[in-house]
């Protein structure tokens, strides 16, 4: 008789109300009985179809099995073999696109939930062997080399965890005074709290790797200077945290922010506990956030927790073609944000107000859109309807229409090779680029991605980066 397959287990989380109103994370994780249940509907497929859809290939099955054995400390340490960040990645990845896409039960029913899994299985470790030392696997009998990696997102400390694995000394170089890229600047606390980045870039410390922050790369220091320091391989893992604009008259007023910087205002500089933290951001009640990817949800739901009373999401085309996650649209929704679909600002309208100084946000000005042909992405263009123009009462405008890449790095280094939007140019197999001795990897080759496309790209110059310094020191 087939094995009877029960229900995919809901994740718990806080409810809407509750949750619009605090910082604290939305999805409250598995209990053991969730997890087993869940690790139960996994039918253990010679195939292994889910593991090609991870892009760093975790032994699905395998792990999945020891949770159904209530073995979870050899789930989290089999996670561990391909994935430093189980605890990120069982939060952020788009699982619905990757691993769980591919899962053989999804081709009828629901797929198992592989990412709610990796999340339980990593909290588990982390909560029971909270001091975790890596000690045994610390170092190989691998020649050492020593590789500077610039940038602490998922991609350098991927990188990084695994050449300090196979032996090498590692030093990341990071901006910012935290490391962790867009873990900590962008993603906000309520979808990835910030202690469990913390305890994941620890475990990587662990290692071996040291990081060194308030280090512009390009500014302090060149590439070049590094290989002067001794450093026999460079990572350039510097994303694409460059904030776009749309153009439109009054996007220089005050109250208009991109999400990049409200996000980081919010996150890593504790904003809304000014004047304790020094860093201010205006608080608006009526908000307006522009775009309809992870960022703009970020930063929506990001101003409703901040105080606003309403919050109002403008999208130039329909729902269905919202590049955000499904759960986060409907997250920000039961949230109560307000969703204008087919809608694009012409321009943001100011005035002068009382005891503020210079020109204020004070409304914004947009037109309805139609869906004509599709366009180069193949998602049909929005076309605006002549005469259509309305006008809604803001404070706040918060642009989230994407980024690019910053040219700082790249225009002290001119023999690095950049395309024409400014994203370095690498071998993919590999990731080296054309200078020698320096690597690339992450948003700042591919244009903004996934955490987990990034640590994947991290992972394939990690191996590539070893064979060169095993040749080179031979
Ligand atoms: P980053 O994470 O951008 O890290 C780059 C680091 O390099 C930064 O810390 C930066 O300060 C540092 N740096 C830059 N220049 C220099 C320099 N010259 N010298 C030294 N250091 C430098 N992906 C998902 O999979 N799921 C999600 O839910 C998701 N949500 C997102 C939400 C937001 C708000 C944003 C902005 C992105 C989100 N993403 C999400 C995308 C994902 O975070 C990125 O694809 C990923 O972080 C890219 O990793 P990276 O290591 O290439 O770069
Ligand atoms: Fe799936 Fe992401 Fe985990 Fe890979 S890392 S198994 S894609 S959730
Ligand atoms: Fe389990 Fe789905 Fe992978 Fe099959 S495809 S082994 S059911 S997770």
């Amino acid at each position: 008789m087939a094995k009877e397959i029960p229900p995919r287990q809901d994740m718990p989380r806080q409810p809407p109300k509750v949750r619009a109103a605090n910082f604290k994370e939305v999805a409250l994780g598995y209990s053991e009985e969730q997890a087993l249940l869940e690790a139960s509907r996994c039918l253990q497929c010679k195939t292994r179809p889910c593991v090609g859809g991870c892009p760093v290939e975790i032994a699905i099955p395998d792990f999945i099995k020891k949770i159904s054995e209530r073995d979870y400390a050899e789930a989290a340490r089999i996670l561990k073999e391909k994935n430093s960040l189980p605890a990120v990645c069982g939060r952020v990845c788009p699982q619905e696109d990757q691993c769980e896409k591919v899962c053989v039960l999804g081709k009828k029913g629901e797929p198992v939930a592989i990412g709610r899994l990796e999340r339980f299985a990593a909290d588990w470790e982390a909560m029971n062997h909270p001091s975790h030392q890596p000690s045994a696997e610390k170092r190989s009998n691998a020649k050492t080399g020593r590789v500077a990696v610039v940038g602490s997102g998922p991609s350098g400390l991927t990188l990084a965890g695994d050449l300090a694995r196979l032996g090498h000394r590692v030093v990341i170089f990071e901006a910012l005074h935290k490391p962790g890229g867009v873990l900590v600047y962008g993603i906000p606390e309520f979808r990835l709290p910030k202690a469990i980045v913390e305890r994941e870039i620890e475990f990587i410390k662990s290692l071996g790797v040291e990081i060194r922050t308030d280090y512009v790369i390009g500014r302090i220091l060149t590439i070049d200077d590094l290989f002067k320091e001794g450093f026999d391989a460079v990572y350039v893992a510097t994303g694409a945290g460059l904030p776009k604009f749309m153009g439109i008259p009054g996007e220089n007023l005050n109250g208009v922010y991109s999400a990049n910087e409200y996000l980081t205002r919010s996150n890593l500089m504790k904003a809304y506990l000014f004047p304790e933290y020094k860093t201010p951001l205006k608080n608006g009640k009526k908000v307006a956030v522009v775009g309809g990817g992870n960022v703009a949800m970020d930063a929506a739901r990001t101003a409703l927790r901040l105080g606003a009373d309403a919050v109002h999401l403008i999208y130039r085309r329909s729902r269905a073609e919202m590049p955000a996650r499904i759960e986060e649209v409907e997250n920000a929704e039961e949230e109560g944000i307000i969703f204008h679909f087919l809608v694009n600002p012409v321009r943001i309208l100011g005035e002068v107000k009382e005891n503020e100084t210079g020109k204020w946000v004070r409304a914004i000005e947009c037109i309805k859109m139609e869906l004509g042909e599709p366009d180069e992405s193949g998602r049909r263009s929005p076309v605006p309807v002549k005469g259509s123009e309305f006008t809604m009462p803001m404070d706040i405008v918060i642009m989230a229409i994407g980024t690019g890449a910053n040219p700082l790095l790249s225009s002290a280094t001119p023999d690095l090779p950049i395309n024409k939007s400014g994203y370095i140019i690498i071998e993919p197999e590999t990731g080296r680029t054309d200078k020698p001795g320096v690597w690339a990897g992450g948003d700042i080759v591919t244009g903004s991605a996934t955490v987990i496309e990034a640590m994947g790209a991290g992972r394939r110059a990690a191996r590539a980066i070893h064979e060169y310094i095993i040749k080179k020191h031979k």
